[in-house]
């Protein structure tokens, strides 16, 4: 009985022959593919089926495989549980960003109310931009990972 991704990932080092699934040993993307959602093997495959972020009900559907090159986009059972954490930094270095200009541009100080108009704006910034964050997220975490990424043994590397 396997319980967990740890668990899969052992049994398939023990269990499974090297063939059936390809390791793939080098990566085209760049830093601009993270950022545009590409593939981060190949850096031309869309991660999401729908392009725009904001269309609520589709916002994190993603195809099983990268259509251009075959990657698996989730390499074990629960692999994008960690964007939460890529996600809360993203939204702490945002935060940070918003305050530094708030001080700089708009004269951020504690003697009258402009450090609650800036919370408030901060707030509405943060859940007006969360489509997009939770997709970098996404993206982020399957590229910091890229070199777990494999082509099952039944679908035939394409790139
Ligand atoms: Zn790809």
């Amino acid at each position: 009985m396997l319980r967990g991704a740890t668990e899969l990932c052992i049994y398939k080092q023990r269990f499974m022959e090297p063939s059936q699934n390809i390791a793939i040993p080098e990566h085209n993307s760049s830093f601009l593919s993270v950022l545009q959602c590409k593939c981060p093997h190949c850096g031309k495959g869309k991660m999401f089926t729908h392009t725009n972020p904001y269309n609520l009900k589709y916002t994190l559907d993603m195809p099983k495989y990268c259509n251009v090159c075959g990657v698996d986009f989730e390499p074990e059972p629960g692999f994008y549980f960690g964007t939460g954490y890529v996600s809360y930094g993203l939204s702490i270095a945002l935060t940070f960003a918003s305050i530094i200009v708030a001080f700089l541009f708009f004269g951020l100080s504690l003697k009258d109310n402009s450090l609650y108009y800036w919370i408030a704006s901060n707030a509405a910034l943060l859940i007006l931009i969360q489509p997009v964050m939770m997709r970098l997220s996404r993206s982020i975490w399957l590229w910091f990972f890229k070199h777990k990424l494999m082509v099952p043994a039944n679908k035939e590397p394409l790139a």
